[in-house]
Order: C-alpha cells, then structure tokens, then sequence
C-alpha cells in the first residue's frame, strides 16, 4: 500500500474505491485488501486559487469524487453540494450488502463530517433541486431556496425503475436506493415471514441472500430464462440457481408479474406467490429531467463528452445521471466520471477513459466473479471450462487474449486474470 500525509491508501480493485487501508476492507463493497492495489498518488502540479462559485447537484459518489477534485486544485472557491437526502454521501453499495444489519449513513459515510470542513466544503443536505437555469447560472429548490454558479455539476444519480404494474404503489412495496428503502425493509420484515423479490439481477440476490439470512422465505422472480443473464453464462447461472434451492431461496423463471395484491404477487401465467413484503430490484431510472428541462441535450441520460461536458457551457455532468459510451450504473464508474467532471470543471483538461470491473456477488454460500466479455458478443471465442464440484471457471479468448472470464466458488483467482 502507499503511504501519504502518514495514511497508507488502496484502491478497492471490485469497486475501484481509493480508501484508508487501515479500514482493512473496502468500505464501499466490503472486500478485504487482498483485493486491492496499492495507489500511486499523482503530484499535483497545476492548482488554481479563485473565487469561483461551483455548485454541485447531488449527494453520491459523482458530486462527492468531483468536490473532492474541486478542492485538489483550487483552494479558495466556494464549493456548495445540494443533496435530497438526509446525509452526506455514503457507500450505497453496502444498502443490499448488510440490508438487514441495520447500518445507517454515518456508518457508511464516504468521509466524516469534519473531512467537509476542513476542505470548506459546504453539503446542503435535505435540499431538492426542482430546476436550473443555465441563462441565469441558478438553481432552485423545494421551499424557495436559489443557489448561483460560476461551474455547475450535475450529478443527480439514479433513481430505481418501477415496472407500471398494478399494487406497485402499496406500503409493502421497496425498491432500494437510499438508507431510508432499506429502514423501510426492515420495518416492514418486522410483520411478515414472506418476501417476493422481483428481478434476478445481482442486487436482486443480494436483497434476497440478506433476507434469507434474516430467516424469512424468500422467492426470486426472474422474468427471463436465466438470473445475471447478461452478465454470466448458463453454467454459472446454474450453478448460483443450485446454490440458492440449496440455502431455501425460491427461484422462479419465466416469471413476469402481472399484480401485486396486499398479501401475494400473481405472475402473468396465474401462479400466485405469497408476499408481505415486495422488493422490485429491475433496474435504474436516470435523473436527467431537470437537465432535459433546462435545455441540455439528454437522451435517457444527459449527454456528455470525453471532458464530461454537457451541451451548456459552465455545466458538467457525471455518474449514473450521465452517458458517455455504454453506462453499467457502477460506483467505479462515477467515482471516475466525477473526479474527471471535477478535475475540468476548475480547469482542468483530462480525459475520461472507462474502465471495466468486476461483477462480484457474495452470497447463498458462493461467491461468484465475472468480467468482459462472457460469450454474449457471439465472437469466435476459444472457450476453455474447468468444472469440479463447487467449483466452475469458465474463460472466453479471443485471437489469444482473455476477453471475458466467469469463476464461482473460489474466486480469488479473478482478481489478477485482467491486470
Ligand atoms: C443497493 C445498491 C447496491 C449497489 N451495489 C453496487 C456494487 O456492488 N458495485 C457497484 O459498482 N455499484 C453498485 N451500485 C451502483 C452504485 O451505487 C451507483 O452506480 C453509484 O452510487 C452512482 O453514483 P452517483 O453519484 O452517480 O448517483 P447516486 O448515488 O444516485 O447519487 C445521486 C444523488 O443525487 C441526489 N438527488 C437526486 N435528485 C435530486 C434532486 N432533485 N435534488 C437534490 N438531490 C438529488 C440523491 O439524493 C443522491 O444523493 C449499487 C447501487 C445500489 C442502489
């Protein structure tokens, strides 16, 4: 690990977090150091002092990774972050991980309130953005309030994508994307022994792994042929589909919901599963609509090039509200795109250059670990399988190089096969 300012630092190689490697595991995913890298610090040689104005929109990784950036080169701006939620931003990754332990915000803060105050770093918590200005160089928020800018950062994430079903809108139904969806889970698990997810996707199992470690009976509902289906291949779906009848996790494929009632889910076909509490994991919902209002150009998210610069002068965008190339929704992904934001934004000129992690999931007694490019390109790959109980690798070449790997069971391998 490298030491700097007395702190040895890391990056998470899952997740792509840099962190204090005293932490001993990485505070985002929760894998331990020996899978991270040490980080080489670059030597700041250009920084700006002004008294520019930088307003940043949202409260995650994106605004946090692009305030941080800010703050590097430029020691006297004023740097202003407004947040809906009630915190500072935190590993939101660890909502589905420890969903039933209870962790709050400050648990998984990204930093410690003094770290913001040391750097003058002002987080308006609490603080809806209801729409911008960019003629103006203004924002508003619920409850009247106005912040100007000289540079603005969008950064207003994702939120999750509700299927248009009817009893979508029941109290017994969570998607999970703040600290408070996950209070609401275990609030509701209080009075029920029987949870429906609904989405086979990787936070879809870990939801239903945490649950099912909390005792209750869980069914997944799989709308496709295959859970994780763009990301790994039916060996390894297989063998996750056994590890989880073996642990008492229901999985039920092909299963489209047509209604959620007050105590059940009826999937399409008619079988009727019974739920006193829902989660629908089924993916993200870009927040670009105040940029579309504004006049940026958006598409399904806000449009950006290799600078993270929108359609407007003076107003960046980054994370999971913005599309540079093919977005995964990832942490890693808009770490990077806001430190970039960041970085131009007070004058900066560097490129965003995206980056592939792994897909990790722990859970129903397995690990399983898959990046690239697992088949799904329909190259012509050389494929090599190594299969034992417990235990699958399954590796995709392409003109000799490694495109694409999926492990389950031992994982640790995967770490080091795309470095
Ligand atoms: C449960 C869960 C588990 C995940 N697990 C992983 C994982 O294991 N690995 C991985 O790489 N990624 C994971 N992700 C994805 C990862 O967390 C996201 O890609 C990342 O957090 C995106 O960061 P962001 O800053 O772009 O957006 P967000 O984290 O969504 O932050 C957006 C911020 O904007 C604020 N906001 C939105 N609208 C407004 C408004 N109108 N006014 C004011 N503020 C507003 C929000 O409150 C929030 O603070 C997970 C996501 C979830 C939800």
């Amino acid at each position: 690990m490298t030491e700097t300012q007395g702190k040895m630092l890391a990056r998470c190689l899952v997740c792509g977090e840099v962190f204090d490697a005293s932490l001993e595991k990485c505070p985002v995913c929760g894998v331990g150091l020996d899978r991270c890298e040490p980080v080489l610090l670059e030597r700041l040689d250009q920084t700006e002092d002004t008294a520019e104005k930088f307003l940043i929109l949202g409260g995650g990784a994106a605004a946090f990774n692009a305030a941080k950036a800010i703050r590097e080169r430029n020691a006297t701006a004023s740097i202003v972050m407004l947040t809906a939620e009630d915190a500072p931003p935190y590993a939101r990754p660890m909502l589905t991980k420890t969903l039933m332990s209870g962790a709050s915000a400050e648990d998984m803060a990204v930093e410690s309130s003094a770290w913001y105050d040391e750097r003058d770093i002002y987080v308006v918590t609490g603080c809806r953005v209801t729409s911008l200005d960019t003629a103006e160089k203004m924002v508003q928020c619920e409850g009247g309030y106005g912040f100007v800018y000289d540079k603005l950062i969008y950064a207003l994430g994702a939120g999750c994508f509700m299927p248009d079903m009817p009893g979508n809108d029941l109290p017994h139904v969570v998607t999970i994307r703040t600290v408070e969806d996950a209070q609401r889970v275990r609030e509701i698990a209080k009075g029920t022994q029987d949870a429906v997810v609904i989405g086979g996707g990787v936070l879809g199992l870990e939801a239903a792994w945490a649950l099912r470690e909390s005792g209750m009976n869980v069914t997944v509902l799989e709308r496709g042929n295959q859970i994780m289906k763009r990301q790994i291949d039916e060996g390894a779906a297989a063998l996750l589909t056994a590890a989880m009848a073996d642990k008492g996790v229901t999985l039920l494929q092909n299963a489209q919901t047509a209604q959620i009632t007050p105590d059940s889910v009826i999937l399409k076909d008619g079988r009727e599963v019974k739920a006193g509490l829902v989660i629908v994991s089924a993916g993200i919902s870009p927040n670009a609509a105040i940029a579309k209002d504004a006049g940026l150009t958006v598409g399904k998210q806000v449009e950006v090039d290799e600078f993270m610069r929108t359609s407007e002068p003076d107003v960046y965008a980054c994370g999971d509200c913005a599309a540079y190339g093919i977005s995964y929704g990832l942490w890693s992904e808009a770490s990077e795109m806001g430190r970039v934001a960041g970085v131009n934004a007070a004058g900066g000129q560097e490129e965003y250059i995206p980056q592939t992690r792994p897909l990790i999931f722990h859970g129903m007694g397995t690990a399983l670990f898959a990046q690239g490019d697992c088949g799904k390109l329909g190259l012509n790959y050389s494929v090599e399988e190594i299969s034992r109980p417990g235990q699958y690798e399954k590796y995709w070449r392409f003109g000799g190089v490694l495109v694409g790997a999926v492990l389950v069971g031992d994982i640790s391998k995967g770490f080091t096969l795309f470095r």
